[in-house]
């Protein structure tokens, strides 16, 4: 199994040698046989061909086109139904006016938009939008609510790096307090050169991080006792060599869209912003560990330093704004010398394994809350992702943001020290964008996405990354555990109670000598009990699937991997017909 990981990690690596050659041509990312192709002509290419010939194929390449297809929003008479809106809505009644679209009323209308304040509601909420606005397309997945604190994307990424740790390996270390405290003070206590940066689960736009210099720092009032714990921090390990735009740190905000999960399907916008410090970097000494200005690159945090440059009228070109656009600050790292289309391609490849890591919980959340409907649930997100780069170019996921600011608006200082607001013309250019396209990208259906945009092309400002098949076999596994979890549950969609856990026992292939039919009450009530929560959610689930692979295979196999044994678990529960079987399919 670990040889598909590794030849995909290969072709990873093979296509970041034919994205060289691709420089500038912006084109597509091929599906995997394109890929193999395209790996193989280049490999092939013969040594002796004569050099202007190849200056030639490589000049062709460079003025060909990128494969598009353009859509005017003005030629799409959508309406949009701001009934359930709290806020966000500036930059959405711009677009609307932008392409003369209507407001909708009541329960009609093309696409619902729901603001971040109605994802912070309870699932029934969600629920019910669905169920009352069955035709409209809901602008975020319920079950991004996964995705929007700290704690719950370090789990699901632990757990990815945990099955696929070459592949998950740019989400930097992280622990969660109080759960790992005490492993990140043995960690911390190795004193192997590593920072630390602690920080509030829920984003908090830059309040409250600090970088830990001592253990102390992690308790209220310095005092080392677990009840004074800073409670809901999660502590990662900091990157200490990131790569500087005009000397200063800087991070990435891109916008990704979700349309569907399964099949999933996602696009990265072309667009999006840089985000720089305010002071020079240097490396963490104790001195220096407090210069926020320095360390963190928020933009709500940067603004308020006297060294922060607003950006100049015309921001796709390079400038020194401290906020830039993803196109000028590429521009910048080009005439720096950086190898642009390698580091974009990372970037993407690091995005599409995080997608495709996340994915599948996200289908399980919707499953949740969606229920038997599930499958007519009709929504898309746009998640923002904040990346790091470091000065090996590789992409760090810091934060992923399911409800990226839409603000559009700057607080400017007169010369003579007065303050006022007005529309920041970069981030209505980048937002617009963003949000008017995803729309017009939205309301196809899964298969005309597949059909009319496809994987490496774009749609207006968005590539699709992402078109329905998964490039990693493994990565499956997740997905088959979904399957399994909710044909284990049947109707009861989400809480997997004991008797239907246990009818996994049934299964001849999956008892032995080592692991009879009462393991399994045993492994359930365990893992519940641990839980405080009646019946076993998806991750539960997941530690019960890995304590049977445990069990069953451990002391039988030389070669032994959880990875491994949980494929052959989930395999031959899938084999065996289950009450209440509703193969998960797509979504519309
Ligand atoms: P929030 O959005 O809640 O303020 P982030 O996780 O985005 O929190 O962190 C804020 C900033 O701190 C980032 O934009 C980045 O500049 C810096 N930062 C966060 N985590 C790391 C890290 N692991 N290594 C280096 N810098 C980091």
């Amino acid at each position: 199994m670990l040889q598909f990981l590794n030849s995909d990690f290969q072709q990873f690596t093979q296509q970041d040698k034919q994205d060289k050659q691709d420089e500038n041509s912006e084109t597509e990312v091929p599906n995997n046989s394109q890929r193999q192709l395209r790996v193989k002509s280049f490999e092939e290419k013969p040594a002796n061909k004569p050099l202007n010939l190849i200056f030639q194929m490589l000049l062709q390449k460079k003025t060909q086109k990128r494969q598009q297809i353009k859509v005017d929003p003005k030629s799409i008479p959508l309406s949009i139904n701001l009934s359930v809106q709290v806020q966000e809505l500036p930059i959405i009644r711009k677009i609307m006016d932008k392409n003369e679209w209507k407001k909708a009323h009541n329960f009609d209308g093309d696409i619902l938009w729901c603001g971040p304040d109605n994802v912070q509601q309870a699932k029934q909420f969600t629920y019910d939008f669905a169920m009352v606005f069955m035709n409209l397309c809901i602008s975020r997945i319920p079950g991004a609510k996964l995705i929007s604190t700290k704690k719950e994307t370090t789990s699901i990424m632990a757990k990815m790096r945990q099955y696929f740790p070459s592949i998950y390996n740019f989400y930097p270390k992280t622990y969660t307090m109080p759960e790992d405290l005490h492993e990140f003070i043995e960690d911390f206590e190795k004193k192997d050169g590593i920072s630390y940066i602690a920080k509030p689960d829920k984003g908090t736009q830059g309040q409250g991080i600090f970088i830990v210099s001592q253990i102390e720092d992690l308790f209220n009032n310095g005092v080392k006792d677990i009840s004074y714990i800073k409670k809901n921090y999660i502590i990662q390990e900091y990157i200490s060599n990131p790569l500087l735009l005009d000397d200063k740190k800087f991070d990435f905000r891109l916008y990704v869209l979700i349309t569907s999960l399964k099949p999933l399907i996602a696009y990265i916008n072309e667009e999006g912003l840089a985000r720089l410090c305010t002071e020079n970097y240097q490396d963490i000494t104790s001195s220096n560990l407090s210069n926020v200005y320095m360390h963190l690159t928020n933009y709500s945090l940067n603004k308020n330093s006297q060294n922060f440059i607003i950006h100049p009228p015309d921001f796709q070109k390079i400038n020194f704004g401290t906020k830039r656009t993803y196109t000028s600050a590429k521009k910048t790292l080009m005439k720096m010398g950086i190898d642009v289309p390698k580091l974009k391609l990372r970037i993407e490849q690091t995005i599409v394994r995080f997608l495709y890591g996340i994915a599948p919980f996200l289908l399980n959340s919707t499953r949740e809350v969606y229920q038997d409907k599930w499958e007519k649930a009709n929504c898309f997100h746009v998640i923002g992702f904040d990346i790091l780069i470091d000065r090996d170019l590789k992409p760090w996921i810091i934060e992923i943001n399911a409800n990226p600011s839409l603000e559009i608006t700057q607080v400017v200082q007169n010369p003579n020290g007065i303050k006022r607001v007005e529309t920041s013309q970069l981030d209505a250019y980048v937002k617009t964008k963003v949000i008017e396209d995803a729309f017009i990208i939205a309301i196809k259906t899964p298969q005309e996405q597949i059909e009319q945009i496809g994987k490496g092309k774009y749609c207006n400002s968005y590539k699709m990354i992402i078109d329905g098949q998964p490039p990693i076999e493994n990565l499956d596994l997740f997905y088959k555990l979904v399957d399994l979890y909710s044909n284990l549950c049947g109707l009861r969609y989400g809480n997997l109670n004991q008797m239907r856990f246990c009818r996994l026992a049934n299964n001849p292939q999956l008892i032995n000598e080592l692991l009879i039919k009462s393991d399994y009450d045993l492994i359930y009530k365990k893992i519940q009990l641990k839980s405080l929560q009646p019946d076993l959610n998806f991750l539960g689930f997941l530690e019960a699937i890995e304590s049977i692979s445990d069990k069953l295979l451990k002391r039988k196999a030389s070669n032994y991997t959880l990875q491994k044994a949980v494929t052959y678990v989930v395999n031959m529960a899938l084999k065996a017909p289950q009450q209440h079987q509703r193969p998960l399919t797509a979504k519309r």
